[in-house]
C-alpha cells in the first residue's frame, strides 16, 4: 500500500469536513476521489499529501505514519516522494517553462545542467517541446497544466495528487491532459489520486471512491476496468 489513511477526521473551526476517511492506494493504481462539490475531496487530498495535517486519524505513507512528521519532513517527502497538479498549474510566472519544470529538482540539490536536461526530456514527453522557453502568460490552459504536469512527475514521484487537474479547461484539452497524465504514470508506476467532480474525468481511474458530508459514501471500479472485466 503506498497510501492509507485510518479514520482521518479534519475540521475547520467548528465545521467538520473529513468525519472519520478510511481509505487505501496501491502501487501504479489510479484513484479518483468524486463528490458533489464541499464533500472534503480536497480537503482529503491535502491531508494525504502532507499539506494539511488531520485532527484525528492517520495517513501512512508505505506502511510509515506520515501525518505526525514536522513541517519540515513533510516537506521534503512532498519533494522527494510526491507529486502535485493543482487546477490552475501555479507555475512561476516569471520562469519559461523548461526553467518551471527543472525548479523541483534544483531544490532538491540536482545541478543546473541535468536538471534543464531532465526538464527538456518531460516537455518532450508531454508533447510540448516547443513551449520550454515561452512564460506561462503566453500558454493557453491546457499548455500551463501540461507544463504543470511535466513539473509535477519530473523528480519520478511514487504518488501523484492531481486536484480537479482539468477544472480549468475545455473538454478536449482536459481529456488530453488526463490522457497524457494516465500515460505517464503508468509508464512510472506512480499511483495517482485524483479529486474531480467530472464524472468523464472519473473514468479514467481504476477504482472511485465517493465521498458525501466528509465520509466515504461508496466504491466502485473505474468504468474503463470494469468495461474490461466484462
Ligand atoms: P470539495 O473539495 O469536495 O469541494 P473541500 O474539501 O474543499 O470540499 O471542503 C469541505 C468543507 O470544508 C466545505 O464545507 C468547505 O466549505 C470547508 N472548507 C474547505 N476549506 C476551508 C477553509 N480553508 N476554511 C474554512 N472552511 C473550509
Amino acid at each position: 500500500m503506498v497510501i492509507e489513511t485510518h479514520t482521518v477526521t479534519k475540521s475547520y473551526g467548528p465545521s467538520p469536513a473529513l468525519r472519520g476517511v478510511s481509505l487505501t492506494v496501491e502501487q501504479g493504481e489510479i484513484v479518483a476521489v468524486t463528490g458533489p462539490s464541499g464533500c472534503g475531496k480536497s480537503t482529503l487530498l491535502h491531508v494525504m499529501a502532507g499539506i494539511l495535517r488531520p485532527d484525528g486519524g492517520e495517513v501512512r505513507h508505505h506502511g510509515a505514519r506520515i501525518d505526525d512528521l514536522s513541517e519540515a519532513k513533510r516537506s521534503l517527502l512532498r519533494r522527494t516522494d510526491f507529486g502535485v497538479l493543482f487546477q490552475f498549474g501555479q507555475l512561476v510566472a516569471e520562469l519559461p517553462a523548461v526553467e518551471n519544470v527543472a525548479l523541483p529538482l534544483l531544490l532538491g540539490g540536482s545541478g543546473r545542467r541535468q536538471a534543464t536536461a531532465q526538464a527538456v526530456e518531460w516537455l518532450d514527453r508531454l508533447g510540448v517541446p516547443e513551449l520550454a522557453q515561452q512564460l506561462p502568460g503566453e500558454m493557453s490552459g491546457g499548455q500551463q497544466q501540461r507544463v504543470a504536469l511535466a513539473r509535477a512527475l519530473v523528480s519520478g514521484p511514487k504518488v501523484l495528487f492531481a486536484d480537479e487537474p482539468t477544472g480549468a479547461l475545455d473538454t478536449l484539452s482536459g481529456e488530453r491532459v488526463m490522457g497524457l497524465m494516465v500515460r505517464a504514470a503508468r509508464t512510472q508506476g506512480t499511483s495517482v489520486v485524483l479529486v474531480t467532480h467530472d464524472a468523464t474525468v472519473a473514468a479514467h481511474a481504476d477504482r472511485e471512491i465517493r465521498l458525501r458530508d466528509g465520509m466515504v459514501d461508496g466504491e466502485h471500479l473505474g468504468s474503463a476496468v470494469a468495461k474490461a472485466a466484462r
